[in-house]
């Protein structure tokens, strides 16, 4: 097998052969940027998804499934949502040889299939809030260059939809949501810096939007979530009412919370280095990978052992790959170091018969692990093993930016730049013309460097309502 190509200076090609050769993910399937969850790829999202779940079900929000397509007549509702999606559908006109009356969208975001019903649902404000998510596939017609994960036609995708009273709920609803968010990143090893977009780069039909962001070397940037404040934009138009307490009929203040297969892109670009991907243990396939090494002298010994080991870490709720394959140990190592196994437990004739297992984590720190000790060690181990990681992941966040005085230092920057903006949508392009990239919006929550008041707008020298903003480059 060959070496990986440089994560530092070439990472596209580094990211493209680590999702293939882990095996994440088989993109030769026919319809452009619809790829094949493989085998491995997908238990690691079934993992994601569980993280999605608990968190976003300790807010109170309940899962709920909407069907794939939508009428053409309940799409075209919301004026700027139409706008903001209509060169990004698919169409579905026929049915069999018949032209339908009324042509169906492949969902690419689901207000307009859930409005309708939600219009339905809410009658009284007994019947708010209302908080309910959905993982689904949706469909965008993408046109730009497709990569596993990060731009796909078909995305694996989260999505929370909730109605409020007011927009004070709302506002406390997404204050919610951006507490889940903390909470999933953090399992996932996540540093982020979440971001309050400008008015033109929010979420069609939209009030605003937060957006969270990382850095992924070389200046750009990735984002891997949002939510948004609609206020009753989509109220309005889908007539979603209720009756209040003293009678009077309001509509509804609505929020989203979007999340997609995204993530799991992040943890590869993120947590990824020269020896492949690197799974933190809440979402890795197999938490420990067990690799017996044969030998004449040590005759099944080590299998049995192996076994053994691979038997109780089962039963202890772990998930567990004995690797008893033909292959040499060395080359299952490559494998599944490539695969980001975060525990590896090496079992030969010396640790058959010592009973202590060789252990060694994805970041190379070895240990020896009795087999008396197994359940509580292993537990210990991958959670030093979590533990390095976030710090790496950290390490890196905090160096990926770097405070920006003058447009002129913005050409080329290699780190995230943080800036003074006075908010027009001037400066705003002067930025994005500067860095060759997009003015991300104003740091809401995580950004790494301190900073004190900000200084004259790097735009137009315009001290007058000035706001930190940040500058990067989108993948
Ligand atoms: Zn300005």
């Amino acid at each position: 097998m060959a070496d990986l190509p440089d994560k530092g200076t070439a990472f596209i090609d580094w990211y493209l052969a680590v999702v293939e050769e882990a095996g994440l993910t088989d993109k030769r399937y026919g319809v452009k940027g619809m790829n094949i969850w493989t085998p491995y790829g997908f238990l690691a999202r079934r993992h994601l998804d569980a993280v999605l779940v608990r968190e976003i079900e300790a807010t109170g929000s309940q899962p709920v499934e909407f069907p794939t397509l939508i009428p053409e007549t309940e799409f075209a509702k919301e004026k700027e949502h139409i706008k903001g999606f209509d060169e990004q559908v698919f169409w579905v006109t026929k049915g069999g040889s018949s032209t339908l009356d009324v042509p169906l969208v492949l969902r690419p975001t689901s207000e307009t299939a859930i409005y309708p019903v939600f219009a339905l649902w809410v009658r009284s404000h007994r019947d708010l809030p209302l908080n309910l998510y959905q993982i689904v596939n949706v469909f965008r017609y993408e046109t730009k260059t497709t990569r596993p994960f990060l731009r796909v036609r078909e995305i694996h995708f989260f999505e929370e939809h909730t109605c409020q009273v007011d927009e004070a709920h709302a506002t406390e609803r997404l204050r919610s949501n951006l507490g889940a968010f903390r909470q999933m990143a953090a399992a996932l090893a996540l540093p982020y810096v979440a971001v309050r977009r400008p008015d033109w780069d929010k979420f069609p039909g939209a009030h605003s939007s937060v957006a969270f962001d990382i850095p992924v070397g070389g200046g750009r940037t990735l984002q891997i979530g949002s939510i948004h404040h609609y206020r009753d934009n989509f109220a309005g138009p889908y007539g979603i009412r209720y009756e209040a307490a003293d009678g009077s009929q309001k509509l509804v203040h609505q929020t989203t919370f979007g999340l997609s297969e995204r993530l799991l892109g992040a943890v590869v670009a993120v947590h990824g280095d020269a020896k492949g991907a690197v799974f933190p243990t809440s979402i890795a396939p197999y938490e420990v990978v067990i690799v017996p090494i044969p030998s004449a002298e040590a005759g099944d010994a080590p299998l049995a052992a192996a076994r053994e080991l691979a038997e109780r870490l089962r039963r202890a709720g772990r998930r567990v790959r004995l690797d008893d394959g033909d292959e040499r140990p060395g080359a299952k190592y490559y494998r599944w170091e490539l695969r980001g196994a975060p525990l590896r437990l090496e079992v030969g004739r010396r640790e058959a018969e010592g009973r202590v297992a060789t252990a060694v984590d994805r970041l190379g720190h070895r240990d020896r692990i009795p087999f008396d000790a197994l359940e509580n060690d292993v537990a210990r181990r991958l959670a030093e093993f979590d533990r390095s990681l976030a710090a790496r992941a950290r390490a890196a966040f905090e160096e990926a930016f770097v405070l920006v005085a003058r447009l002129s230092e913005l050409a080329g920057s290699t780190r995230v730049g943080v800036l003074s903006w006075c908010g027009s949508e001037e400066c705003g392009h002067k930025v994005e013309a500067a860095v060759e990239g997009a003015l991300l919006g104003t740091p809401e929550e995580g950004l790494p460097i301190p900073v004190g008041e900000p200084g004259p707008c790097v735009g137009c020298g315009s001290t007058a309502g000035v706001r930190w903003a940040l500058a990067g480059r989108p993948l």
